[in-house]
This record gives structure tokens, sequence and C-alpha cells, in this order.
């Protein structure tokens, strides 16, 4: 068995030892003589999979107790409509656009009442951070809504906008458990978890209680109102139950890892090396603000596209994969999640050190 570095957006890696794991449990769970894939969700068994799954998330997001937690299915794409189906009670919501996802999810709120753009970082293709210290937004906008992490252009709000009251929806899909969080801030955090925790099929949100009513915009799904999952406990229809078994494996072993506080160290740590050599090298360039810089995506160019495909090609060869860059902006990409190990940093910038020195 050979396994590359993977430095895919998403889904992307997951711990070695996770996938062991379920290797192991896949023709056998615990004893039930069954795989968690073949088994009832109603059962026993699958209750204390979900349940502990949640339990373990609580603890590592610290999560306060008139939070709900809800595995859903649909992607994070499908939270763009149920935000606003749900939570526009006013039929108003300010947006701040800061990359493809952040546009999206403005571009589907519009279509269920009037969405705001209190402040965009389009001019300079999404490549920092607007200020949000003092943002137009309209006194009645039942909610403020960022992206957290820009998961194409690599930029990350490194302070929460000032919402002025207004209630907080962040998607978190690629920054999800990298590293503390204060839920309090927020009214709903939600995220796909095939960026930073586990198989595509699943995404969680995380909401306050008192946003989730029966008062939803009318024609709204049965199965995309928060109530109904919620009332439910994410089990009102079959939910994604090989995918959840897998978060909480990815959950135990974060837990295992020291927390979020151990795992941000961690990220820092990790993305610390390729920023660093990034400002030195004269050969690639990061593409965002410095101060905006995610620790989980980090995009980079040589500036000359014939280079930048051949660096990929080359580092494909050398066991470096899925580093080319979104296919809206080019150039280079190394999605550094929870699960990259430091030594898969370390390589590959020893990898381009070596190019940039055989390709002046
Ligand atoms: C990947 C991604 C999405 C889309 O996720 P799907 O699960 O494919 O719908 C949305 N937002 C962010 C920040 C992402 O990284």
């Amino acid at each position: 068995m050979s396994r590359v570095y993977n430095f895919s957006a998403g889904p992307a890696v997951l711990p070695e030892e996770v996938l062991r794991e379920v290797a192991d449990e896949m023709m056998d769970y615990q004893g039930c003589g069954m795989s968690v894939m073949e088994m009832s969700h109603r059962s026993k068994v699958y209750d204390n999979i979900i349940k502990e799954a949640e339990a373990d998330l609580r603890d590592l997001m610290n999560i306060p107790d008139n939070y709900k937690v809800l595995f859903l299915q649909g992607g994070a794409s499908q939270q763009f409509a149920m935000i606003p189906m749900n939570l526009m009670k006013n039929k108003k919501a300010a947006y701040v656009v800061t990359g493809q996802w952040a546009k999206k999810a403005w571009k589907e709120a519009q279509m269920y009442g009037e969405a705001v753009a209190v402040a965009s970082s389009e001019d300079k293709t999404f490549s920092y951070i607007p200020d949000c210290s003092d943002l137009d937004i309209p006194e009645d906008a039942d909610y403020v809504y960022i992206c957290e992490n820009n998961t194409i252009y690599g930029t990350k709000f490194k302070e929460l906008p000032n919402t002025k009251g207004h209630t907080l929806v962040a998607d978190v899909s690629s920054c999800f458990l990298s590293e503390p969080v204060d839920v309090s801030k927020y009214g709903v955090i939600y995220g796909g978890v095939q960026k930073n925790i586990g198989p595509a099929g699943v995404v969680i949100v995380i909401i306050r209680e008192d946003l989730i009513t029966e008062d939803t915009l009318p024609g709204t799904p049965t199965m995309l109102q928060y109530k109904i999952h919620a009332d439910n406990d994410s089990l009102y229809n079959t939910p994604p139950a090989y995918g959840i078994y897998v978060c909480g494996k990815v959950f135990k072993w974060l837990k295992k890892m020291g927390g979020l506080s151990a795992m941000k160290e961690h990220n820092e740590k990790k993305a610390k090396i390729l920023y660093d050599f990034l400002d030195e090298s004269k050969m690639f360039k990061g593409t965002v603000e410095k101060a905006d810089r995610s620790l989980m995506n980090v995009p980079f160019v040589t500036g000359n596209d014939e280079l930048d495909a051949k660096f990929v090609k080359e580092a494909k060869e050398a066991g470096f994969e899925n580093l080319k860059g979104h296919r809206s902006v080019g150039g280079m990409r190394a999605s550094i999640y929870n699960a990259m190990p430091i030594e898969g940093v370390e390589k590959l910038v020893e990898f381009m050190r070596e190019f940039e020195k055989n390709n002046q």
C-alpha cells in the first residue's frame, strides 16, 4: 500500500488512523456481525453511534446547551437555500461576499427575499477580507452571513464581523474544527464535512434553538425545515448514516490529539512552513493579503501558467496530489487540513525549493 500526500480541497485527506479503524470494522462492527453501512438507522447500535458523535462534537466545540446539532444531507450548497427559507422572517438579510461560495449563498438568498451585499472583496478577486467593523446592516435584517474560510481563494476571517446585534450565520465548511470557536457568537454555524472532517454526504448544522421555528417561508419543503430535523434528532428520515459514523471517529481522533486548541497550534505551525517559504521564494508567491491568510487553503502562483502546469505535473509524479488551483483561479492551491501531517508540508516545501532551483 502506498499513500500520497493529498492536498485536495475536498473531499480531502482523512486521518490514516481513522481509515484503518473503519476498515477494521467494515465487516463486523464491534461484534454485531454487520457493517455500519448495513444496519438500521433505528437500531440501538446506530443510536449509540450518532449520539456519541454528537456528544463528542459538543465536547470538542464546547457547544452550549441552547444549540442543536443537526446531521443533514444536501451539502453545504443546500444550506444556501435552507438558511433564508428558515431564517428570513423579515425577508431581509446581509451578506458579506468574500468568494464564490459566499456569492452563491448570496444569490440563492435573493430568491427568497432581499439579500443585501454589505461588503465584498470581489474588486481584488477575493484576495482579502473586507473591513467588517462598521457595516451598513439594514435594521430589520434577519441575519448577517459570512463564509468564514474561503476555500478557493485562501482567506479567513480572523475577526468576526460586527453584526450590530444581528444573528451571525457562518459557512465554516473548510475551517470546521481547525481551531477553537466561541459558538455563542453565532446563530448558525454549518459546514459540509468533506473538507476537514469526514466523507462527503454529511453537512453539520449547529443552530441556536430560538432560530428553530415552524415559521418558515411558505412552500419550504418538509426536508428543508430545521425544526423537523431538530425535533427528530436528525433521524426524521434515513440520515447519511455511514458518513456520520466516520465523522464520529474523526471527533474521537481530534479529542485524542488534544482537541481544538492543540489542532490550532498544529495548523499554525504547519501553515507557517509553507507561508514562510512563499515569502522567501523568488518563484512562488502567495496570492492573498497576509493578514487574511487561511490556515487551511494556501493558494500560490509562479506568475507563469506554463510553469504552474509543469509544477503541478511534476509534483504529482513525486507523490503530491491535487495541487492544481481551483478551475476559476488557476495557479496552485495546497489544502492542508487537520489530517495533513506536518511532514507532508515539509516535503512539499522541499520539493518546491528543488523545483525553483531547477527552473531558474
Ligand atoms: C466546498 C464548499 C461548499 C460547497 O459544498 P458542497 O457540500 O459541495 O455543497 C460551500 N462552502 C464552502 C466554504 C466550501 O468549501
